[in-house]
C-alpha cells in the first residue's frame, strides 16, 4: 500500500474499490486528535488498504477518534461501521442514508426500477437494475449514531480548522472540507481531476425521482469563491488549478445539453437518447448514463428547450 504526505498533517492512504473509478482516497488528518475523511468500501482489500497505510503512520485503528464521510456512497462510507470507537461524521441530507444503509440501498433501487418505464428501458436491462444497487449491501454497514455537518461548520482540532461546505449534486447531502490556513480542498467526488462526477438521483421525498444535475453545477458555482490552492479529491491525485478545472466541468454540461437537445430530434425518450449517445456502453454503466441524460433532459426542459409527451407509459422528449 502507498501513503502520500499531501500537505503538513494530511496524508492520502488510496484503497481498492472493485468499481472502474480509481481507487477511493482516504485521508488522515493529525492534529490533537486524529481523524480520516471517507474510508473505503468495507471489503477485505480495501481494509488491508486502510489498516496498512494507518500503521505506516504509526496509527492505530482505536487512535482514529473521528470520521468525517463526504456523501454516503459504499466507496467512501462504507468502512465507516468499523470505527466503533470514532465519531462519525456526515452532511445532514445523507445523513439517513447511512443510518439504515440496506434500507437506503432498498429504496434506491427500487426508484430506480421504477423510472425504467417512463425511460423506455427494455424489460431485460430494466430487470437488472435492482441487483446493481442490491449487490452493493454487502460493501458497506450502518451507522445509527452519526452527527450531521451543516454549511458553515467548523471541525477543530485535526490540525488547521476546517470549514465544512455542503455541494449537492452527486449525492443531496455531500460535503468537502476547505482548510483556509493553507488553501486545502477536499473536494470529495465534487470535484476530481479526469472525471466529470455521475450526477446523483434524489429519490426520496420526490416523486418522480429528482436528477442531481441541476444541484452540481450550481454547487460548481458555490467554490468559485474560495481561494483553493489544491484539491484534495475522492478518488486520483491531487491538483492544483481549481478555477479552471471549475469551468472545464461547466463548459462540458453546456456543450452535453446541446447535444442531448439534439439527440432528442423529433421525438426520444431517455432510453433513446442515451442509446444514440453513448452506442457502445456495458448494461452496468447503461445506468450512469441514463442518468446523466436524465439530468440534462430535466434541464432542458425547464429552460423550454425540450417539450415533453407521454407515448403510453414512456415519456417522450423533443427539441423545442
Ligand atoms: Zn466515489
Amino acid at each position: 500500500m502507498a501513503v502520500f504526505e499531501e500537505a503538513e498533517g494530511l496524508y492520502r492512504i488510496p484503497v481498492f474499490t472493485p468499481f472502474d473509478t480509481p481507487q477511493t482516497n482516504v485521508y488522515v488528518l493529525r492534529g490533537d486528535r486524529i481523524g480520516l475523511v471517507d474510508t473505503g468500501l468495507r471489503h477485505p482489500k480495501a481494509r488491508d488498504d486502510l489498516l496498512g497505510g494507518l500503521r505506516s503512520l504509526g496509527v492505530r485503528h482505536e487512535h482514529v477518534e473521528v470520521v468525517v464521510v463526504t456523501h454516503a456512497h459504499v466507496d467512501h462510507a462504507g468502512m465507516a461501521c468499523d470505527f466503533t470507537g470514532a465519531e462519525i461524521l456526515i452532511g445532514r441530507r445523507d445523513a439517513h442514508k447511512v443510518r439504515d444503509f440496506p434500507g437506503h440501498l432498498r429504496a434506491y433501487a427500487a426508484a430506480m426500477r421504477r423510472l425504467t418505464e417512463p425511460w423506455g428501458v427494455p424489460g431485460f436491462l430494466a430487470d437488472s437494475v435492482e441487483d446493481l444497487f442490491t449487490d452493493m449491501i454487502s460493501m458497506g454497514g450502518s451507522v445509527p449514531h452519526v452527527r450531521e455537518l451543516v454549511q458553515g461548520g467548523i471541525l477543530s482540532g485535526l490540525g488547521p480548522d476546517l470549514e465544512v461546505y455542503e455541494l449537492p449534486g452527486h449525492t443531496e447531502g455531500l460535503v468537502a472540507l476547505f482548510r483556509a490556513a493553507d488553501g486545502v480542498l477536499l473536494s470529495s467526488d465534487h470535484l476530481l481531476a479526469e472525471i466529470t462526477p455521475n450526477p446523483g438521483l434524489y429519490v426520496e421525498g420526490t416523486s418522480p425521482p429528482r436528477s442531481g444535475l441541476a444541484d452540481y453545477i450550481r454547487s460548481l458555482d458555490t467554490l468559485r469563491r474560495l481561494p483553493v490552492a489544491r484539491v484534495l479529491p475522492g478518488h486520483g491525485a491531487p491538483f492544483g488549478g481549481a478555477q479552471e478545472r471549475i469551468e472545464e466541468i461547466e463548459a462540458h454540461h453546456e456543450a452535453r445539453l446541446e447535444v442531448v437537445r439534439k439527440a432528442a430530434g423529433r421525438g426520444r425518450s431517455v432510453f433513446e437518447i442515451s442509446a444514440h449517445m453513448f452506442p457502445h456502453v456495458r448494461a452496468e454503466h447503461a445506468f450512469l448514463a441514463l442518468r446523466e441524460v436524465y439530468g440534462h433532459v430535466e434541464i432542458l426542459l425547464e429552460q423550454g428547450r425540450l417539450a415533453r409527451r407521454m407515448e403510453g407509459s414512456v415519456e417522450i422528449v423533443k427539441a423545442a
